[in-house]
This record gives structure tokens, C-alpha cells and sequence, in this order.
């Protein structure tokens, strides 16, 4: 059976008894996944030798690592303060990442904050090649994984998200399908909708359908956006199946990370549904 497509979780598995990341990986492999998110959303926390372990099981278990920075990262800001911290926020991730075996962080890249879309965009792209530049410089090889935001007051949505990728080498974009529904982005409620988005997605970024890296969960919003994440199941949009059906009948390989409020239980249910298309 060929599996293209690794499914894991944000965190540490519900299920594990553990605590660690290490605990989380061995965990991931046990109930049968293939990758898992490491969570530094409040600041990384992670010393170079636990890296080092970890990068070391999760070679042998074959789990493909990916982390979340941290969220109070804000690259469109005026402050020069929150500039440093976010563009510090952001190395940290990268690294640990890097030194963990992981290969891409997703980066939530800031607010509008009354700023036009063009300043907001501008000063985002130039603070991500300075931050880019550092890690070349270092040689640190992790993607900057700008991610599409949620909610219509941050910057980030998908065409931003696009462009960026575009325009800057070490972006390799996370595409959370959530919020591409809750933004009001793109509608995705029947397979077309997904065909629609792969073919973009190969348009803008060519081979990226073989290295894709995407969240899924289902999702509670407003007007203004997200509000939750939601268990998949709970009829809300994006509905998952018929995401499974054309990524396997397409054959797109890549990473698909629940940010569920159960994330592992939900990674399970999805890879599940694409091996029915598999086997
Ligand atoms: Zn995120």
C-alpha cells in the first residue's frame, strides 16, 4: 500500500501518558501515525540535547517532525520591540526545529493593526528575508511555514500567504484548510471545492502538491473569522472526506496535521478514510 501522505498531530497525543515531546513521539508511532506537530506556541523551551534525542527517535520510529512557533509574533508591527521578538520567536522555532529533525515551522506572520494591506504586506515580506537571511547564514534548513490565518484582523490570507511564498525561497506555505473557510478565503464544502484549491496551489507553486503541508480540523466562526477549532465530526466545514478522496486519487503526497481539540484521535479518523482510497 503507498502512503503519500503523513497524518500526526499538533502536540502530544491525547492518548500518550507522557508529557514530553520524546513521550509524544514514541506515542505518534504506537497509535500508527507518521507525524507530529511539536507545539512551541508560548516560546521554545527546547535544549539542544533533547533535540538531539528527539530527532534520534523519530528517525528510527519514522515520524516526520514539524513545529508550530510561538504566537506572539507580529511582523507587520511598528514597534521595533515586537519586531525583534517576533523576528527572535521565529529563529528559535526554526532551529530547534532543525536540530529536532523537523523540516518547517508554521508562523501565524501578524495583524493588520490599521496598516493597508500593501504596508502590512511589505513589511512582513522584508522582516521574513531578514529572518530567512539569518538562518542561510547559519545553515539551518527549516521551511518558514507561513500559515493562512484565521481571522480577517490578521494578516496572512491565503493570497498574501501566496505571494510571499513566491517571493521568498525558505517559505513553504501552511495551508490550514479551517481557516480558509472561517477567513471567508475559500469555500470548501465538496470535492470540486478541493480540486479547485490543488490546482491553484500547483499553479501558483508547482510541485508543492508533492510536499504539501496542511492543518485540518473542523471549524466554529463569525463574520469576523475563526472562533474554534472544533473535533472533526460536529458538521462543521471543511468536511474532511472529500479532501481524502482527491489528495489519494491525485496522488498528492505531503503533511496533514490535526489541530483538533483531539488532535491524534482526528489524525487517526482522516488517515484512515485515505487508506479506504489506498488499499
Ligand atoms: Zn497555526
Amino acid at each position: 500500500m503507498i502512503m503519500l501522505v503523513r497524518f500526526g498531530p499538533a502536540g502530544i497525543p491525547m492518548q500518550c501518558k507522557g508529557t514530553s515531546t520524546l513521550d509524544g513521539v514514541q506515542c505518534c508511532a504506537e497509535l500508527g501515525l507518521k507525524a507530529m506537530e511539536m507545539s512551541f506556541v508560548r516560546g521554545v523551551r527546547m535544549r539542544d540535547e533533547m533535540a538531539a534525542e528527539i530527532k534520534k527517535t523519530a528517525t528510527k520510529l519514522d515520524i516526520s517532525l514539524s513545529s508550530h512557533a510561538p504566537y506572539f509574533i507580529n511582523l507587520c508591527s511598528s514597534e521595533e520591540k515586537t519586531v525583534k521578538n517576533s523576528l527572535r520567536h521565529i529563529y528559535e522555532a526554526s532551529r530547534a526545529t532543525f536540530l529536532a529533525g523537523g523540516s518547517i515551522t508554521a508562523i501565524h506572520p501578524g495583524f493588520y493593526q490599521g496598516k493597508s494591506k500593501e504596508d502590512a504586506y511589505n513589511l512582513a515580506k522584508k522582516r521574513f528575508q531578514e529572518v530567512a537571511q539569518q538562518l542561510r547564514q547559519e545553515k539551518i534548513k527549516c521551511y518558514l511555514g507561513a500559515e493562512n490565518v484565521g481571522k480577517k484582523s490578521q494578516f496572512g490570507g491565503f493570497e498574501e500567504i501566496l505571494k510571499l511564498a513566491n517571493e521568498i525561497d525558505m517559505i513553504k506555505p501552511v495551508i490550514d484548510c479551517s481557516h480558509l473557510v472561517a477567513r471567508g478565503d475559500f469555500p470548501l464544502k465538496n470535492e470540486n471545492d478541493y480540486r479547485k484549491l490543488f490546482a491553484i496551489l500547483e499553479k501558483e507553486l508547482g510541485d508543492y502538491v508533492r510536499h504539501f503541508h496542511f492543518q485540518f480540523q473542523e471549524v466554529e466562526y463569525s463574520e469576523k473569522g475563526e472562533r474554534n477549532h472544533v473535533a472533526l465530526g460536529t458538521n462543521n466545514d471543511p468536511p474532511y472526506k472529500p479532501l481524502m478522496k482527491v489528495i489519494a486519487e491525485n496522488s498528492y503526497a505531503g503533511t496533514i496535521i490535526s489541530e483538533s481539540p483531539w488532535p491524534d484521535v482526528d489524525a487517526k479518523i482522516m488517515q484512515e478514510e485515505y487508506n479506504k482510497f489506498n488499499s
